[in-house]
């Protein structure tokens, strides 16, 4: 298979700056951690927090705010003196809350908002934590039964063959990350087979997808009576139905390990062998408060600090998401805290043209690198053909409309109709929930 040298080049530098020996030592630190006693693992959570003041005091916003004695109960002392945070601070105030005067230094990777519930933020990272990030997923894919060496299918949005390709291969071998990337915008019944012999063929022990492309995959498995098995499915980004999950267990013969995180790296949980989500307290310091930002523990929105970004900390960072805490130890025996996740985010099954599902997580890469907008509503309203509502901010114009439906043309499918639609509002369900992917075509109901 002939790949271009760049596609190398990229793989070697990813392979370089995360999984590199230094995340496999820190992912090895980790498992041997999980369970320590809940004290020595909250003392470590404690210097990690104090260390992470000590970078925030260089921010404008910080700088002011006193840093805790060295007999302070340092989480008390947070609490206590630095207020609760939350997206539109950060877009808001770029100056006090950003380093360098909100300009990215080259070697400061960045990581972005998808944009689905307003303006796409951008947050500067630090080198090391973007390899820290690297052994917190190690770490996880060990609980799936991952060992370093063992191969892994991804399909979670990678750009690895142009959109308009109609032959294989929908897939590049990163020889460095022993890993093969499959293209999930070119998942549909037709192209399953060759992607499942592929995946067979690559010797995979792990799938990492998003829900619904492992879904997608699964039915089209169990349709072609695909012998391919995998030792386990790793899923994230969206929330994964119980429907979706039965359907990937089957057709692979496999358990889903399904993790929640998000890109502002506030909170990260995943699933043990028992099905528990547990909130690695190594990764940030996680909150669950009430709308008066008090602890509580019936739901609550996640708040989290993070422990390992010491160029752009984030300190109690508020998001969208509901969680509540899960009371009591687990029977695999790790110290993590448990959560039971509510998930604010109700996504519908979109199809092109053609009919093919196209996955919710995909069409947020149409709404990144976008601004002058504060909501955003991707909806199905006939065969094919999608509307993008938009609630716009002062500055959105006829550009902006353009780039959005590029956007979509490039990075979404070329097989689907879309149109933009400028609203004041986009109403929220009868559950208070807000869709951000709408199904409104009846005719949908018949492709499952
Ligand atoms: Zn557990």
């Amino acid at each position: 298979m002939l790949i271009p040298a760049s596609k190398h080049a990229l793989f070697l530098f990813r392979q370089l700056v995360r999984r590199n020996p230094y995340a496999l030592q820190q992912a090895r630190g980790l498992i041997s951690r999980e369970r320590m006693p809940s004290a020595q693992l909250r003392a470590r959570q404690a210097r990690l927090l104090r260390a992470t003041l000590a970078s925030a005091a260089r921010l404008p916003r910080y700088a002011a705010l006193p840093l805790p004695p060295a007999e302070a109960d340092v989480f008390a002392w947070v609490r206590q003196h630095y207020p609760v945070i939350s997206k539109p601070d950060l877009l808001a105030e770029r100056a006090a809350y950003y380093p360098h005067g909100g300009q990215r230094r080259p070697w400061w990777p960045s990581g972005k908002t998808s944009g689905t519930s307003g303006s796409p933020l951008e947050v500067f990272r630090s080198i090391a934590s973007v390899i820290w990030e690297e052994a917190f997923q190690i770490q996880f894919w060990s609980w799936a039964g991952f060992r370093p060496g063992h191969r892994q299918a991804v399909l979670r949005g990678d750009e690895v063959a142009d959109i308009r390709q109609q032959r294989p291969p929908f897939w590049r071998w990163d020889r460095f990350g022993r890993q093969l990337f499959l293209s999930t915008r070119h998942l549909n019944q037709q192209n399953a087979r060759a992607m499942l012999d592929q995946i067979g063929s690559c010797d995979v022990a792990l799938l990492r997808a998003y829900p619904s492309s492992a879904y997608e995959l699964a039915r089209a498995a169990e349709q072609l009576n695909h012998p391919l098995r995998l030792r386990a499915v790793v899923t994230g980004s969206e929330p994964v139905y119980a429907s979706q999950r039965e359907q990937i267990e089957r057709s692979f013969g496999c358990r889903v390990f399904d993790f929640y995180g998000m890109a502002e790296r506030i909170a990260f949980a995943a699933q043990c062998e028992h099905g528990a989500y547990h909130v690695n307290p190594e990764y940030s310091w996680v909150e669950i408060l009430d709308e008066q930002d008090q602890p509580t523990d019936d739901f609550g929105f996640v708040v989290g600090t993070t422990l390992h970004n010491h160029v752009m900390p984030l300190l109690r960072y508020r998001i969208a998401d509901r969680a509540r805490w899960v009371p009591g130890d687990c029977p695999c025996g790790r110290s993590y805290p448990r959560i039971e996740l509510s998930s604010g985010k109700v996504e519908d099954q979109l199809y092109d043209l053609d009919n093919v599902a196209v996955s919710a997580s995909i069409i947020t890469f149409a709404l990144k690198s976008l601004s002058n907008i504060k909501r955003t509503q991707v909806a199905q309203v006939g065969p094919g053909q999608w509307e993008v509502r938009v609630v716009p901010e002062a500055g959105f114009g006829m550009a902006d409309e353009q780039r959005l439906l590029q956007n979509f043309r490039d990075s979404v499918s070329p097989r689907v109709d879309v149109a933009v639609r400028r609203m004041e509002q986009i109403p929220l369900q009868a559950s208070g929930k807000f869709k951000w992917v709408a199904q409104e075509w009846s005719g949908a109901k018949a492709f499952r």
